[in-house]
């Protein structure tokens, strides 16, 4: 672990902050989701470390490190689209076509088309090798038919990446194709899935000869599986050196509340905030292992090293904040069981906009309570990270895995 930040990129860090001084209003009013994409856009800054001719500055992996940990100290975000920015594009840049690139990417940075993700279905979550959905060609198109599952913003989305069974004769891992759809298309429905709070955020996608141009496939035919296997790990996190930053201010924030309201005397909490403060202080020297492993190249940094580290990475902190939330509901007491909240979207540093419904109006840390529950289930359950952790870390065997090739 190196702790050490190169001159260069102190360097660049000086630029960041100039730009922020000059970008954030001062007094605190935030500009709206729409004209902070604009201005980032403008800047430059979203998916930075994409090579120039697609729209990035091209950044390398230390200058990327300290971009997002300047805009997290500012408390502002810096991407427009999750599924776009984060997991997508880099797939498209990693994977696609000069034509496939030309096409999505400058589309994605400027936050013109939205993604949505569809990868699980009913029989295939963590066992996602096991997908029915399946395309078949027609001509010069696909045609999609069976059903995703889950699916974050397929309401808004234009466009869903999916997972769909090419060939039906391969092997389970070997037939499957990584296709990007069009959403505003007859053969696609969407169901929302209604949450207890009343929102519906994900939902079911129906598709009954929906289409796609033959050349939408990204990596090659029968090859999705490796693609996916890309994207799972840019979902799983590569936030390094920042995504402890948004813990330490939660649990900050909970040391002054329980020292407020008295409950910091209960040695019970009391010992529930220092096992918190610890966990959050070694997911800080963790997020340095990841990036110093990053930067390593090829031994240190293989793909295999660091999708470990972000496995283990994953387990921790998601894990670590059920625990925590159920703290923080503990030490909030009866405040915590009212609807406390404003009803208005809240920004939340390192998470972004934090939803609130005006009908159900749960305050930042009712709502962090309610979403930290699943928070180890997307993006591969923490059960499945240990599995990678045991196989790949500890070098235990494998899994039996049925029906594998
Ligand atoms: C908030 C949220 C948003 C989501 N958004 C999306 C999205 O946009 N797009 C998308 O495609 N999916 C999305 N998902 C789905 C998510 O990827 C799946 O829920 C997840 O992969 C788990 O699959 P499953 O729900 O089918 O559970 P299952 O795979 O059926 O697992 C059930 C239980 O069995 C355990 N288990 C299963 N297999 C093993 C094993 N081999 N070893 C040990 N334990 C095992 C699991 O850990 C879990 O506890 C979202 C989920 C959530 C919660």
């Amino acid at each position: 672990m190196d702790l050490n930040y190169p001159p260069e990129a102190e360097a660049f860090r000086e630029e960041i902050r100039e730009w922020l001084a000059d970008n954030v209003p001062a007094d605190g009013t935030r500009p709206t989701p729409e004209e902070w994409n604009d201005t980032l856009f403008a800047g430059g800054w979203i998916c930075a470390t994409w090579p120039a001719e697609y729209g990035g500055k091209g950044l390398s992996t230390i200058q990327a490190v300290v971009l997002a940990e300047e805009f997290e100290r500012a408390g502002v975000a810096l991407r427009a689209d999750f599924f776009g920015d984060t997991l997508v594009g880099p797939t498209i840049l990693k994977w696609g076509t000069e034509e496939q690139k030309r096409e999505f990417l400058p589309q994605i940075l400027s936050g013109r088309i939205s993604w949505c993700q569809g990868f699980s279905e009913p029989d295939a979550g963590s066992d996602l090798a096991s997908v029915k959905t399946k395309a078949e060609l027609d001509g010069d198109e696909w045609v999609i038919h069976g059903q995703k599952l889950w699916t974050t913003q397929a309401h808004e989305a234009d466009y869903i990446f999916l997972l769909a069974r090419t060939d039906p004769e391969a092997p389970k891992h070997a037939g499957i194709s990584y296709l990007l759809v069009p959403m505003k298309q007859p053969g696609i429905e969407v169901r929302p899935i209604r949450q207890p709070d009343g929102s519906a955020e994900f939902n079911e996608v129906f598709f009954d000869g929906a289409r796609c141009p033959r050349d939408a496939v990204v990596g090659g035919v029968n090859n999705g599986w490796t693609v996916a296997m890309t994207t799972l790990g840019f979902e799983r996190g590569t936030s390094a050196t920042t995504g402890y930053r948004r813990f330490k201010k939660e649990v900050d924030d909970l040391i002054e509340r329980a020292q407020g309201n008295g409950r910091a005397a209960d040695p019970i909490v009391r010992q529930g905030l220092a096992a918190a403060w610890s966990k959050v202080k070694i997911m800080q020297i963790n997020g340095f292992r990841s990036l110093t492993s990053a930067l390593a190249g090829p031994d240190g940094g293989t793909d295999r090293g660091v999708a470990a580290l972000a496995a283990t990475n994953k387990m921790f902190w998601s894990e670590y904040h059920q625990e925590v939330m159920d703290l923080a509901i503990d030490i909030l007491g009866m405040e915590g069981q009212v609807l406390t909240g404003s009803g208005e979207p809240e920004f939340v540093p390192g998470y972004g906009l934090r939803r609130t419904l005006p009908g159900y109006p749960v305050s930042v840390l009712q709502s962090s309570f309610f979403f930290s529950r699943s928070e180890t289930i997307w993006g591969g359950t923490a059960q499945i990270q240990r599995n990678i952790v045991g196989e790949r870390i500890l070098g235990l065997p494998r899994e039996p895995r049925l029906g594998r090739s």
